[in-house]
Formats: C-alpha cells, structure tokens, sequence
C-alpha cells in the first residue's frame, strides 16, 4: 500500500493530525492507522482567552472519522515497525505501508510501579478504568501513589473506601500546584463531595465491549483518556463512609508483599490511625517511612512512559531525557519525512520563555494540528513559523470541583530564586497565585471562579512593568481589567 500522509494513533494528536491534514490536502488520501477500535474526537472546542482552550472528548468509532473526513482511511491495526530510511511502516499483520511523510502519535504508556504485580494497576483507556471500578466494587482500603492530575482527581471521586495517598513530596497536588494551593486543597480532602447537579449526558458513549474487536485476544492500546474521564464513574467501594483520604508525605513504595510474605517477615501493619491492623489483606504495602499498609489494591499514578517501541529498532530517533521521541519546531524527528506529536514526543526546541512541556490534552491537539501543518508546508517547499499556542503555557482544568487554570511559569518553573510571588487566597473560595521577575509577570495559578485569566495572559504575553502596580494587582476591591485597558 501506498500513501502520501500517515498518521499513526487514534488518540487526541493522531486525530487532530489526520483532520487537519485532510482539510488541508482534500486531495490527497490520508491513512490513520490505530492500534484501538475506537478514536478520540473533539467535541465542544471553546477559546477562553488567546491561548487557553477548552473541550470535551468523545470516544468514537474509527469509522465516524472516515465519515467526517472523506479523504481520510481509518485502518485499525497495530504497527510493528518502522523502516524510515526506505518509508515503510509494517503492520502486525505483516502488511506494509509505503509513505511520504509520517506522523507517529502514539501516545504513552503508564509507568507502573511493579507492572508484574496482579494488584497493582495503572489508569490510562476505558479499558483500564472499567478495571479499577470493577476492583473498587468489593474493595475497603486502596492506595494510589502518585501526585499529578490523576491522582488529584482519583482520590477526589473515591467514596466508600480507605484511601492512602502516597506522594513523594512535601505537598499534594505537585505536579500542577505549588504548596499553598496544596494546602488550600487539603482542606477539600476528607469533606463531602460538593453536590453537582445531575445533567443528563450530553456525550454519546461508546465503550470498547461496544465494538466487534478483530481476531486476536489480545487487548488493543486504547488512547488515554479525555476532560471529564472522572466525573459520572462511580467510584464506590464497600464501606459506608465518603471521603476517607490519609496523606503519607515524602514517602516512596519500598515493597509489596503477599500476605504470606507479610506474616512470614515479622512485620506490623497499621490502620489509618496508626494503630495495629488485625485485618486480612491481599496485599502489604511497605513505605519508605517503615509504615506498612494492608490494601486491596494498589493505583499507580506515577506518569507515562513515550510508547515508542514499534520506531525505534532499526532507526536514529533522537530521544530527549524523558525517552520521548525528539522533535524540532516544524515537530520533525530526526529520521527524515518522520514527524511525532503528543505524548510519544518531547519538544527539542528552545522553548518560548513562558512555555513549557506537559503530556495533557491541549497540547496533544496543539500539536497535532501544528505537525499537519508542518507536513504539508514542507512538502510544498515552503516553511512556516512556530504557532502562536507555543508562546504561553496555558491549560484549565478542575481539581475538588474548583476551576483550575494554569499560566505561563506558574510554578516559577526555570527561575531559580530570581522571583517574586503576589498571593490573594480565600479559604474555600478561591487561591490566586502571581510570580513575579524584575516587576513583570511570569507565571500564575488561578483556583477558583476568578477571572482574571485573560488579564493575567495579557500581562504575561505583553511583558508589562507592574512594579508600580503591584502592591494592588491582586486587590479584591480593583476591577483589574478596566485597570489594564
Ligand atoms: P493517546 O491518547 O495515548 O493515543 C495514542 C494512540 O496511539 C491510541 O489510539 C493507541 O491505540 C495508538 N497506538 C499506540 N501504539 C500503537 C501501535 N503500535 N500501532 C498503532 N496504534 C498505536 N490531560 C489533561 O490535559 N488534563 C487532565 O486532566 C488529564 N487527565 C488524564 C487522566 C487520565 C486517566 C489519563 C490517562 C490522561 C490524562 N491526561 C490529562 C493526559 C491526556 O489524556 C494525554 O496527554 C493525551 O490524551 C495524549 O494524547 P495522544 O494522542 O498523544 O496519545
């Protein structure tokens, strides 16, 4: 088979890529290969501000996607391996694809702890959630390890059972929020969920058990999931109680025993008082405090790993430190005709000083779009510049039911000591965060109903000196906006 344009992933990049490349070249006829009966279509997409984007995901069969994009040939199949000197990509069923330009978008893997351990699982497609509800139904205490955006929103949902929330730093929530808005979430830990209203589901829902898998038994690489992954699963165990989450801090999983190991070792095991546990677990979870935990099960939540595998045997791909694939900014790799976008790659381009790297949705459609745009520019001979979503961090999400909205180096990410940190916080209502360099905005955390989010952008993107205005910039009583006009 030959092709112009392949694709490889049906997640939120792969997707994104294989329709722009199609409104772009309706002419020319795109394969999207992807391992997953089901692809991940954007539904809703709202610009909140310049660079902040908003959108929900719906699991869709491969086949909507050929429906929406003529030109586009959805084929669901697993790559093998790449012959990129010669443009061939082979197939698990041997079949083999001859290209012009590729775009590898597959996305990444969970990186679990102790992956051979029938008791440990990790979160990433439906599937492994169906898993983790499934667990959950007849469970009484779990431990998720982890401290990202997984994690936050895991031991939010949890009800009627034991949480332990390992986390190797000092505060919650670190992968997104500095300590302050840790703390400011603690609070949130063990209250009862606020109560949402109930809104009939707007999204179609498909799950894989929906869709005919092909021949073989083995389980097909879903894409990672979308907004909203979280909020209608019930996710209840046994026990009569709601939230009941106890933080270990600084703590890392020094082993996990069987139960046999665990009476055969002399170790004791304590309840989430600290008291002796007497009960019977599946599983004894050991930290690196000495605390031991009987659990049913353990979460872990402890990042991706970039699935390159198929690519790499047989070719020169540059990796960055993280195993990501490494792309420049036209996100070409390093073998020629060769582009990767997602969280199979990392950018290996010097970043705008107010951006930064992370796996999330926004990005994966960011680049997705940008490589397609790069394909098709190179091969026109032509060159274009770096999108504009590459010039500011900016990514929204929801932590506790709180809107969460993250700006440019809202962690003072890369500023050594060289800053300074203007804070408004309103315990239960709202944490309001700026980092400040030479009177100029850097970065910021918005929790809450704030709205200064297109301000805030503003000033970060336009450099503005605010040392004159600094002492009131987070003044509840300035209407900051009329400010800055
Ligand atoms: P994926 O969605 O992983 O897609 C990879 C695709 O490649 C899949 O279709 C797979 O089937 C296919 N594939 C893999 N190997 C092969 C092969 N050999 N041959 C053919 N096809 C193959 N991001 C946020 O922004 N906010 C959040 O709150 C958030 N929460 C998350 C919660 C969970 C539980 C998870 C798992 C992720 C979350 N993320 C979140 C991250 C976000 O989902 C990912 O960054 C994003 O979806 C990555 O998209 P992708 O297209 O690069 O990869």
């Amino acid at each position: 088979m030959m092709t112009k344009y392949v694709v490889v992933g049906g997640g939120i990049a792969g997707v994104t890529c294989a329709e722009t490349l199609s409104s772009l070249c309706p002419e020319d006829e795109i394969l999207l290969i992807t391992a997953s009966p089901l692809i991940k279509a954007i539904t809703n997409y709202k610009k909140i501000t310049k660079t902040l984007e908003e959108f929900d995901v719906e699991e869709r069969p491969n086949i909507s996607l050929q429906s929406k994009c003529e030109n586009v040939k959805v084929v669901q199949k697993s790559v093998s391996s790449l012959d990129a000197k010669s443009h061939v990509l082979r197939l698990d069923d041997g079949q083999e694809v001859v290209y012009q330009k590729i775009c590898l978008c597959t996305g990444g893997k969970p990186k679990l702890i102790a992956d051979q351990n029938p008791y440990v699982i990790g979160i990433r497609d439906t599937e492994s959630v169906q898993e983790f509800q499934k667990r959950l139904s007849t469970a009484r205490r779990v431990m998720v390890v982890g401290n990202g955006g997984i994690a936050t929103e895991l031991v939010y949902e949890i009800e009627g059972c034991e949480v332990i929330w390992a986390i190797k730093d000092k505060s919650i929530s670190s992968t997104f929020v500095d300590p302050g808005a840790g703390e400011f979430f603690m609070a949130e830990l063990n209250k009862k969920k606020k109560t949402q209203e109930v809104k009939p589901s707007k999204r179609l829902k498909y799950t894989v058990d929906d869709i005919k898998k092909p021949g073989s038994d083995n389980s097909p690489i879903g894409g990672a999931l979308g907004p909203d992954w979280s909020a209608d699963l019930s996710m209840t165990g046994t026990q009569e109680i709601s939230h009941c989450v106890t933080v270990e801090k600084c703590v890392e999983v020094r082993a996990i025993h069987t139960k046999q190991e665990f009476e055969e070792s002399g170790k004791r095991c304590c309840d989430l008082s600290g008291n002796p546990d007497q009960g019977s677990w599946p599983i004894y979870i050991e930290l690196t405090n000495d605390k031991v935990y009987g659990c049913d099960f353990l979460v872990s939540a402890t990042g991706v790993v970039p699935n390159t595998a198929p690519f790499l045997p047989g070719n020169q791909f540059l990796l960055a430190d993280d195993s990501g694939i490494r792309v420049d900014d036209m996100m070409r790799t390093s073998e020629k005709d060769v582009y990767a976008a997602g969280d199979v790659c990392t950018a290996g381009w010097e970043p705008a000083k107010h951006w930064l790297q992370m796996r999330l949705w926004s990005q994966a459609r960011q680049m997705g779009a940008y490589s397609a745009q790069c394909m098709v520019a190179d091969m026109q001979g032509q060159r274009i510049s770096l999108d504009f979503c590459f010039e500011v961090f900016a990514h929204v999400t929801k932590f506790f039911n709180y809107k969460v909205i993250l700006l440019g180096k809202f962690n003072a990410q890369g500023l050594g000591r060289d800053y300074e940190i203007l804070l408004r916080v309103t315990k239960g209502l709202e944490y309001v965060k700026v980092v400040l360099r030479d009177g100029r905005m850097e970065g910021a955390i918005l929790i809450g109903e704030t709205d200064l989010e297109e301000t805030f952008e503003n000033l970060i993107l336009n450099q503005t000196d605010l040392t004159p205005f600094k002492d009131h910039l987070l003044d509840p009583d300035i209407d900051i906006e009329d400010f800055f006009d």
